[in-house]
């Protein structure tokens, strides 16, 4: 059994959840069910980043203390997480104890390339980033159209700037470390562009909400320093080595293209300076759009993923962020298109797959349906058109195609309708016993394995199926998968229908 550490990013509170901070959430869960399906001892972090000035002036603004402010963002995030059935190990929040010693531990490693020097520059808020004169549009910041806050200060800073040659050269010798290619050429032409070191510290008198540098309680450390070391805090760097050695380092780190920089560049950077090991890939997910258009507050488009699970559950949801949404580029987000996809894959070919086949059965009295001596060439010849579906899936789902892996998998259902249409089962219930309870099993047999497949997409219908089959959905494994007739028996038992159709005229 091997072990499996992926994150997600940790998403900043300053803000409230909407449906891209779900989509990255459920990438990065579809990954984390799908290992767990392989066999492999999985830890999945998610978490809240609580420090910085947009969340020090969010919460004066609030009328809270910035404590007080985090632990009710915090708790929204929380709440979205169990709400999107993610199957997170630990959630973790960057205001922790554990975290900030593993910080100032981390800090500490890193102090050969640590040095003091007044810093004059400009800062956006916003970005919770510096600005170099060449990033700014008359004056203003790019992103937010607002004029940058010129910070005057003594500061500590990160030699960045002696890490071009050690990046370039592991990039070269991990092809795989970021993910998709397009990504990777991108980081790689900007580190090849040559790095500038990088101030890693505020003066607590300007931001007195985070974490203290070692040695220097004037100093408090920039957010970046203290966010990406949440990957490592989480899993015991500076409380628990045992734990710490046998997840670290992370398999797979999930993060929008926006915070690519910081991950690819800066965290190796600091990790190589720690004498760390270096997480093995960063995946790269795009952002989304809704109705065609970028979500903001001021065009009142921002999606809110809680309205969406109360209407139509998580697991419609996540199906549409995984199938819909291209892996690792932009997609939009659009109810036309949420409810199209809702009812021609979930209700009509896996839900009614299912329950068409399971009321016929019961209506024939049959609830135990056994596996067949002999099969004919036609049952044999959907068996192997599964077998092919089932390892493309797999070779799709481990090069994290997430969206080419469900396609694989719907497949599977799309198959099995095909051959309820041709094989007649009505017909054959009343005029060939025999060949009705064979059409039987092969046809749940294959929903079975059909499950198994959608279960990291889609955990509680396809888990609601298999129960309904008789499988604990909780002891599933993708060999499983693979092959036919893994029961001799399948005992049925009726459920609720899955995915009830709704009307699209609103
Ligand atoms: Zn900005």
């Amino acid at each position: 059994m091997g072990k499996f550490y992926l994150t997600t990013a940790i998403d900043y509170v300053n803000a409230s959840p909407h449906i891209g901070h779900a989509l990255e959430k459920v990438q990065a869960d579809v990954l984390a069910r799908f290992r767990r399906l392989k066999g492999d001892d999985v830890f999945f972090l998610t978490g809240t980043d609580e420090h910085g000035t947009k969340i020090y002036r969010a919460a004066s603004q609030a009328g809270l203390t910035p404590q007080e402010f985090c632990d009710r963002k915090s708790a929204e995030f929380k709440r979205l997480v169990k709400e999107l059935n993610i199957s997170n190990n630990y959630f973790v929040r960057t205001t922790e104890k554990r975290h900030e010693q593993a910080c100032q531990k981390l800090w500490i490693a890193c102090s050969q390339h640590i040095y003091k020097a007044r810093y004059r520059g400009y800062y956006c808020v916003g970005c919770e980033a510096y600005l170099l004169e060449r990033d700014l549009e008359d004056g203003l910041c790019p992103i937010h159209k607002t004029r940058p806050e010129i910070i005057e200060e003594e500061n500590y800073f990160f030699r960045l700037s002696a890490f071009r040659e050690k990046l370039l050269k592991y990039y070269d010798e991990n092809p795989g470390f970021i993910y998709p290619r397009e990504r990777f050429n991108e980081v790689y032409s900007f580190v090849e562009e040559g790095l500038e070191d990088v101030s890693i510290s505020r003066s607590r008198a300007k931001l007195p909400w985070g974490i203290e540098v070692p040695g220097d309680p004037d100093q408090v450390m920039y957010v970046w320093f203290d966010a990406l070391t949440n990957y490592i805090s989480a899993v015991g760097y500076a409380d628990d080595p045992e734990k710490f050695r046998k997840y670290w380092p992370a398999n797979v780190h999930v993060i929008g293209k926006d915070i690519s920089r910081f991950h690819c560049i800066l965290w190796p950077a600091m990790l190589m300076s720690a004498g760390l090991p270096l997480p093995e890939k960063v995946f790269i997910h795009g952002f989304l759009t809704v109705e065609g258009e970028k979500m903001s507050k001021s065009k009142g488009n921002v999606v809110d993923p809680f309205e969406i699970i109360s209407e139509f559950g998580a697991d419609a949801l996540r199906y549409y962020l995984i199938a819909e949404v291209p892996t690792t580029e932009d997609g939009d987000f659009s109810r036309r298109r949420f409810l199209e996809r809702y009812n021609a894959d979930l209700a009509n070919d896996y839900g009614n797959a299912f329950y068409r086949m399971l009321k016929l059965a019961l209506k024939n009295g049959l609830i135990v349906v056994n596996r067949p001596e002999v099969l004919e060439a036609d049952d044999r010849a959907l068996l192997e058109e599964i077998e092919k579906k089932v390892a493309s899936f797999e070779r799709a789902f481990e090069g994290l195609e997430l969206r080419e892996g469900v396609r694989e998998a719907m497949d599977v259902v799309k198959l099995i309708n095909k051959y309820i249409d041709y094989a007649a089962p009505w017909r054959l219930a009343r005029e060939d016993k025999e060949a009705f309870s064979r059409l039987l099993y092969l046809v749940f047999d294959a929903l079975r394995r059909a499950s198994v497949l959608l279960y990291p997409v889609i955990p509680d219908a396809a888990g609601k199926m298999l129960e309904s089959m008789g499988i604990e959905a909780t002891s599933i494994s993708l060999n499983e998968a693979k092959s036919y007739g893994v029961k001799s028996q399948i005992e049925l038992k009726e459920i609720a229908p899955l995915f009830p159709r709704v009307s699209t005229d609103d």
